[in-house]
């Protein structure tokens, strides 16, 4: 009997999990990131290879290890890496003697008949009704998961007494978790943007906005990007995501199966710098570098992956971007070596660094 699972790629795992259980399909869901899972997937990936295949390579490790036998993975199109990432773990997870079936989705492109055929495979004991359904609830959770988290966000940079929005916002996650009704999943929202209501202010905080850009897989995988929302909230910072997951499946699933262009506003800004596609998210990284300038942000945090070919290229530019837009960046490169204490001294030097600045320019238009 089948038993699926699937990476984990920060809240998606939960819609994930609801969405093959709403199909009628046994689930073993990857264990919780924790240090095993990365130390499994660096001793067994090969040493340059990006971080977030590292990660999930260690996800499957540790589910097949719980008894699923059937992998769900994405595919992609190129020109970087991530396309070969189910190649290269399938191969590895063969050689350590593992026996299991992998299904990969790849982006539709226009063929989305394909794309149904290969998810015939995840198609249990429903009914097309059932199905529909849980697609429904699928796609309803996902936008959920991400409004919750946006306004968490807004949140926590204002909160009183630290800690209080993350446990609100985790307690707001299990009520999504739970919903299995496109119903149920708003009536949950609604209790869980209740419970980030209640969480004290302080309204004598003076919030700095920063904007997050990068690698789609460590801007969503807190594990990944060593919790920079929460870290960066608890210094009094209002953080904006550029990615979420709801915008990434309009794209590259709806608009691209219908041969639609998306992001036309984040490539127009970037057009001055890049003009071209270069993988990933390099050249979104810099035209929502821009976007997030124009909008008056105090700065820009890029997260990357070490050695991920499209947002080196983007970290080339950005200190043009910087420049001429007028807004302050930090890049960070992260992978499995990177130490938390460092990471939390660079960006408490940047977010001193962007207050003096603030403040300086009141000062000077006091002057005036
Ligand atoms: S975007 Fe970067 S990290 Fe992601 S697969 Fe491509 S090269 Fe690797």
């Amino acid at each position: 009997m089948r038993k699926f699972t699937y990476p984990h790629i920060g809240t998606l795992s939960l819609a994930i999990e609801g969405l093959l259980t709403g199909l009628g399909l046994d689930v073993v869901p990857p264990p919780p990131i924790t240090k095993r899972t990365i130390d499994l997937g660096v001793l067994h990936a090969p040493e340059f290879a990006c971080f977030p295949l590292k990660i999930s390579l260690g996800n499957f490790i540790e589910a097949l290890e719980a008894g699923a036998n059937t992998i769900i993975m994405a595919g992609g199109t190129g020109p970087c890496r991530f396309g070969f990432y189910w190649v290269v773990q399938r191969e590895i997870l063969f050689d350590l003697g593992y026996d299991f079936e992998m299904i990969v989705l790849e982006p539709p492109q226009g063929q989305i008949k394909q794309v149904l055929d290969k998810a015939g495979a995840l198609y249990g004991k429903c009914s097309l009704g059932q199905a529909l359904s849980a697609l429904h609830t699928f796609w309803r959770k996902i936008k959920a998961l991400d409004f919750l988290h946006a306004q968490s966000l807004v949140v926590r940079a204002r909160e009183a007494e630290q800690g209080a929005t993350s446990k609100a916002y985790e307690a707001g996650l299990l009520f999504l978790k739970e919903a299995r009704t496109p119903q149920e999943v708003q009536e949950n929202l609604e209790r869980a943007l209740t419970l980030l209501a209640k969480v004290p202010r302080d309204p004598a905080k003076d919030v700095l906005k920063i904007g997050l850009v990068g690698e789609v897989y460590m801007l969503l995988e807190p594990y990944a990007n060593l919790q920079v929302e929460k870290i960066l909230g608890e210094m009094g910072v209002e953080v904006k995501r550029a990615v979420y997951l709801s915008d990434w499946i309009k794209e590259h699933v709806f608009l691209s199966s219908l041969y639609l262009p998306g992001g036309r506003s984040v490539k127009k800004a970037a057009a001055p710098y890049l003009r071209h596609f270069v993988g990933g998210h390099g050249r979104d990284s810099l035209g929502e570098t821009v976007r997030f300038a124009r909008e008056g942000f105090d700065g820009v945090i890029h997260i990357l992956p070490f050695t991920c070919t499209p947002e080196i290229v983007a970290q080339s530019i950005l200190p043009e971007v910087s420049r001429r837009e007028g807004i302050p960046y930090l890049s960070i490169p992260l992978d499995e070596q990177s130490g938390e204490a460092g990471f939390v001294t660079r960006l408490e030097a940047f977010v001193d660094m962007l207050r003096e600045r603030r403040s300086g320019s009141k000062k000077k238009q006091l002057l005036k």
